[in-house]
């Protein structure tokens, strides 16, 4: 009979690709980045494995909240800072690091009410053009930041890479040699490197590394499979065949009619649809895999199910497990054939996929 959808986190996994990035980085302090869910895989459970990393990185102040009302208590970095007096005040109550990114958050911080000095890191625009602080506005911001009395010295420093992902621009170098000039001088601990930069760029290592992607086992390069470096799948998900019929020559699978029969087929149907978080625009061939054996897609993704040209495979049958990505098929791969990023895939992981967490330890 068919199985549930399902979304497999491998903790295994997990701890194995940590152990690259220590590898790589072997003088850094590691901050897990958990933003968006861990990625999708399940903020707690992540940070809850990842006992040993010295800190946590999140964009927003809720997030943050409920790593500290878990009981976490590593550094928590949050990359957009406060936004609001009220946030200046939680960011104190809570332990957590700032990033100051805009000069208004110095008013901000000059407005609340005195509060236990927070943990900041400056953040410099060093051609990210998102967030951060003009290279010119740096003196003058990290002056005020000592100014106001509420936050801890040495205050500490930060930028964003661009375009760390392709080893053939110069951006990376430009990035950093800007940050080195206007961070002279400076006493603070600084960071610098996303996973592309912490594999990629040994100028990027400094006191901090922030991956993220590459601990659930995404490549960070462009044109590259995680397993060239050595990174395993943390998230598999899986489906299983609904049903089996087979269509004649002419005939069409799904919506609009898209897909038509060269020959007689057998398409299986398989319980998984873009309301699950497979990608509606997966093109028409991408491939599946059922069992060791890939199969393409045929149709248009459906809400619930997509289909699938099984004529191909042996011995398919009603339960059969198929596997979208992960475990035995790169998500690179069908990130490529559906116009993403295997960041965007493992964030749209809808609610109603059932989470199984494997290879945790006894009692833990
Ligand atoms: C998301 C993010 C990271 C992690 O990037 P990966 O490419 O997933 O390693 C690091 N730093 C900042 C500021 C981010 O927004």
């Amino acid at each position: 009979m068919p199985q549930r959808t399902e979304v497999i986190i491998d903790l295994a996994a997990l701890k194995h690709n940590v152990s690259m990035a220590r590898k790589a980085a072997p003088y850094s302090k590691l901050m897990a980045v958990i933003k968006a869910n861990a990625y999708g895989h399940g903020m707690l459970d992540i940070a809850k494995a990842l006992s040993d990393v010295e800190g946590f990185a999140v964009a927003r102040i809720d997030e943050a909240i409920k790593l500290r009302e878990a009981g976490v208590t590593q550094t928590i970095m949050v990359f957009t800072g406060f936004l609001s007096a009220d946030e200046v005040r939680q960011f104190s109550h809570y332990d957590l690091d700032a990033v100051i990114h805009s000069e208004y958050q110095l008013e901000l911080l000059n407005a609340s009410a005195a509060v236990k000095p927070l943990s900041v890191w400056l953040k410099i625009n060093t051609g990210m053009n998102r967030l951060g602080v003009d290279s010119s506005a740096v003196t003058r911001l990290n002056d005020g930041l000592q100014l106001s009395g509420k936050v801890r010295l040495p205050i500490k420093l930060m930028t964003h890479l661009a375009c760390a992902d392709d080893m053939s621009r110069p951006t990376t170098t430009q990035q950093i040699e800007l940050f080195d000039a206007c961070t002279s001088g400076l006493a603070g601990e600084q960071s610098i490197a996303n996973s592309a930069g912490l594999l990629g760029w040994q100028q990027a290592r400094r006191h901090w590394v922030r991956p993220g992607i590459m601990l659930y086992g995404g490549s960070p390069f462009c044109n590259a499979a995680a397993s060239d470096d050595g990174l395993l799948p943390v998230m598999t998900l899986k489906s299983s065949v609904l049903s089996l019929q087979t269509v004649k020559k002419g005939e069409c699978v799904g919506y609009g009619g898209v897909w038509q029969a060269k020959k007689t087929s057998l398409i299986a149907t398989v319980g998984i649809g873009y309301g699950d978080g497979y990608p509606r625009h997966a093109e028409i061939g991408t491939f599946v895999l059922l069992g060791r054996q890939q199969a393409p897609l045929v149709g248009r993704v459906s809400m619930d199910s997509i289909n699938i040209d099984v004529s191909q495979c042996e011995s398919v049958q009603v339960g059969d497990e198929v596997v979208l990505w992960g475990e035995g098929l790169p998500i690179e791969e069908l990130a490529e054939k559906s116009g993403t990023i295997s960041y965007e895939l493992m964030c749209g992981v809808t609610e109603r996929v059932l989470r199984v967490i494997k290879g945790a330890e006894d009692g833990g």
